[in-house]
This record gives C-alpha cells, sequence and structure tokens, in this order.
C-alpha cells in the first residue's frame, strides 16, 4: 500500500518515490532534521492539548490526534497529526491538520507568512481524501500548522488538489509497476539538500 507521504515527495521529485521503491538496498536514513521534527510533533501534540483553537479560527471542537487512516480503494494510507472534529450549520466539519517543523516565510504585500510549500497541500488533500472514505462525510478544507511559529494556514480541498492526488497514485503505481527511471526535479536548487543526491548522476 503507498503512503500518504509517497504523494508528498512525489510533488517534490518523483525520484525521491523511485528509489524508495524501485531501488533495492537504498534505504533513506531519518536525518537529524527528520528526527528533531519527529520530536517537535511530540511536544506539539502535548501542547497543542492544551492550546485553545484559536489558530484554526475556531471556538470548538474535539481534537484526535495520531489518526491512522487506510483506504483498500484506494491503495492509500497515512497516519495524520490531528483531526478536529467541530460543530457547523451541516452538522459537523471534519478538518485534517498536518504538523510542520519548519521556519521558512514569505512575504505578502502586508505581511510575513510562513511558505506553504505545494506538496504539503497535496500532501494534506490526501489525508483529507482518505479522512471522507474513512468517515463518510465530506472535507473541506484543512490546516498546515507550523509548530516553531505557533501559526496555522488554510488549504482549501479543491478540486484541482484532488485531481492531484489521484493522477499521482496513478503515476507512483505506473513507476512501480514499469520501473521507469522519472527525470529529476526540474528545480534543481532542491538538490543541494537531498539525500538522494549522490544516486543521481545526471544532475
Ligand atoms: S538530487 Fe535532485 S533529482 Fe535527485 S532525487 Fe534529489 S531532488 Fe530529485
Amino acid at each position: 500500500m503507498f503512503t500518504v507521504t509517497d504523494l508528498k515527495q512525489l510533488a517534490y521529485c518523483a525520484r525521491l518515490v523511485y528509489y524508495g521503491y524501485c531501488w533495492p538496498g537504498v534505504h533513506l536514513m531519518p536525518t537529524a532534521k527528520m528526527a528533531s521534527g519527529r520530536i517537535a510533533n511530540v511536544s506539539a501534540e502535548i501542547m497543542e492539548h492544551r492550546r485553545s483553537l484559536r489558530a484554526y479560527g475556531l471556538r470548538q471542537g474535539e481534537r484526535e490526534f495520531d489518526v491512522w487512516l487506510e483506504s483498500e480503494s484506494l491503495n492509500l494510507c497515512g497516519r495524520l497529526d490531528m483531526l478536529i472534529v467541530a460543530p457547523s450549520a451541516e452538522g459537523v466539519e471534519l478538518i485534517p491538520v498536518d504538523y510542520k517543523d519548519s521556519l521558512t516565510h514569505e512575504r505578502t504585500a502586508r505581511r510575513i507568512i510562513p511558505t506553504l510549500w505545494h506538496n504539503w497541500s497535496v500532501q494534506l488533500a490526501a489525508y483529507a481524501i482518505l479522512v471522507e472514505q474513512q468517515r463518510s462525510h465530506p472535507v473541506r478544507r484543512g490546516f498546515i500548522y507550523y509548530i516553531p511559529q505557533k501559526r496555522a494556514r488554510e488549504v482549501m480541498i479543491d478540486e484541482r488538489l484532488r485531481a492531484e492526488v489521484q493522477d499521482g497514485l496513478r503515476a507512483i503505481e505506473s513507476m512501480v509497476a514499469t520501473e521507469q527511471y522519472p527525470p529529476p526535479t526540474p528545480y534543481r536548487r532542491r538538490c543541494a539538500a537531498c539525500e538522494y543526491r549522490r544516486l543521481c548522476n545526471d544532475i
């Protein structure tokens, strides 16, 4: 079964997924950055219990943490950091939240906000689709929660993101079945900090 993380990586660089599935013996060890992210995740989870839902613009809602999601029909699974079940005019609203341990910012005309990378939105959309299947309830939006800044950014789960999840799953299935080596990411700045760089001899 493929994972939501595979979809996030595919949207970053298809070769990350290829190496993981098609090159036996290649195993990506967690880097110090990834490990510290996990530690931060745990402490954020504990803090989140005590914090209000203000970061999400909500007054009420139940929070579920570390929610395991799985779909046989999609051949996809993943563990969601937090699911908010909030009262709404339709009864309840289900809102997936993914934590990120990121300090990157971007400047808008009026303020500085944490950066929302596109592959994080794809990841969140994949969680949203899994929540919909598992709870038989539509998901309209989700949030990326930035642990260091204690801020959240809303992501609308629109048709474009949903299509990207479906297309991504088909692309991964085909890549793994045919073992066809994908081209490198066109965004070559990403390669500088990539753990697989030594395997990419054409960049
Ligand atoms: S080095 Fe660049 S092309 Fe190779 S896997 Fe990493 S991001 Fe992709």
